[in-house]
């Protein structure tokens, strides 16, 4: 696996280096010769290597297409964060281009934490970032603390339950986090698009799904995970199913209707509009505005323990929103949420000290 493009999961062709977390992220957050802490990697890997990287070391292979195929995404999104954190009006377009890159770190991290810690537990990936950019149903809290040191963080990455599953991580830029999940039909019912009765996810990966037609009406909050509601919450239904075998082709007919129709930024794409939910309200997001921006400002250390748990938290719930068939995988799963459990009672109990990623 290491030797294959993070992008394409092909041999590379004109192998270069991708930094999964982008040069220009690292920069301005702090130090970027600063190191990276990942101090459950080397308890997991059972052997001495060092638990400290450098945020720059963190490269992988890509193919030279590739890389600056996604460069491009790089260049956008990087306006759009700086933009965040000076709390300026943003766009739903620049909401979907951002969702698009949370997508590819969201990945990216996924592919190179197998990478890193020599994948422990023998996880061949079925995709690679091109793959699941704009892909699935997709969601992010956004939370924002008081002014402060600034720093990155990733959260809920560095654990069993997201190399098996990698669908929901939380990412801190600074006085801003992100907790960010994407999979199939995460919001379709409730949002009153069509909708699977059934599903069947089989041990490979590969799945099927059984449809009904959308009841086009809103049924709120979306998802009914539990998480704190002090945040900006942003949605966006994706239709490009890669589910079924014939995509979203097998069940186009279901989709063929003004409600979907009006609820797409391109029908075609099967890209669905950014939505806001608030105050048991949907809303959608169109043109520049500040209302991505969170209302209330939480202590720098409040955030930097409840947005950790309520990724695992979010993680937990989204383990049993897709309905695993297969008894074996159950059990698996319950083990896996158990594991995220202690870590939330770890985390909720530990000290917190700002930035311990320095
Ligand atoms: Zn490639």
């Amino acid at each position: 696996m290491p030797s294959d493009c993070i992008f394409c999961g092909q041999r590379p062709i004109d192998r270069n280096k991708e930094h999964v977390i982008p040069l220009w992220l690292i920069e301005l957050t702090g130090d970027p010769n600063r190191q990276l802490n990942l101090p459950y990697f080397a308890s997991i890997r059972g052997d001495s290597l060092s638990d400290s990287f450098a945020f720059k070391s963190l490269v992988f292979p890509a193919c030279k297409k590739c890389n600056s195929g996604f460069s491009h995404l790089e260049d956008e999104v990087k306006v759009i964060v700086l933009k965040m954190l000076r709390f300026e009006e943003v766009d739903g377009v620049s909401i979907n281009t951002f969702l698009d890159w949370l997508d590819k770190v969201r990945v990216g991290l996924w592919l190179g934490t197998l990478n890193l810690i020599g994948n422990p537990t023998g996880i061949v990936p079925k995709f690679h970032i091109a793959k699941r950019i704009a892909a699935k149903d997709r969601m992010v809290v956004i939370h924002r603390c008081e002014e402060g040191p600034t720093g990155l963080q990733v959260f809920g990455a560095a654990l069993p339950m997201f190399w098996h599953r990698p669908v929901c991580f939380g990412l801190m830029i600074n006085h801003l986090a992100f907790m960010n999940a994407s999979i199939d039909f995460l919001i379709s019912r409730r949002l009153g698009f069509p909708f699977p009765t059934k599903m069947i996810l089989n041990p490979d990966g590969s799945g099927e799904a059984q449809m009904r037609g959308g009841m086009e009406r809103y049924i709120l909050p979306l998802i009914r995970a539990p998480y704190e509601p002090s945040g900006t919450e942003i949605f966006q239904p994706m239709f490009n199913h890669s589910l079924s075998p014939g995509g979203r082709d097998s069940f186009g007919r279901l989709y063929e209707t003004e409600y979907v129709k009006r609820h797409s930024i391109s029908y075609s794409d099967g890209i669905g509009k950014i939505m806001l939910q608030k105050e048991r309200s949907i809303s959608f997001y169109e043109g520049g505005s500040i209302k991505w921006v969170p209302q209330k400002k939480h202590k720098f250390e409040e955030v930097l323990r409840f947005v950790p748990i309520q990724t695992l938290l979010l993680q937990n719930y989204l383990a049993d929103a897709e309905c695993m068939t297969n008894s074996k995988d159950r059990r698996f799963f319950s083990c896996l949420k158990n594991q995220n459990r202690k870590l939330i009672e770890y985390t909720r109990r530990a000290e917190i000290s700002p930035w311990q990623s320095h």
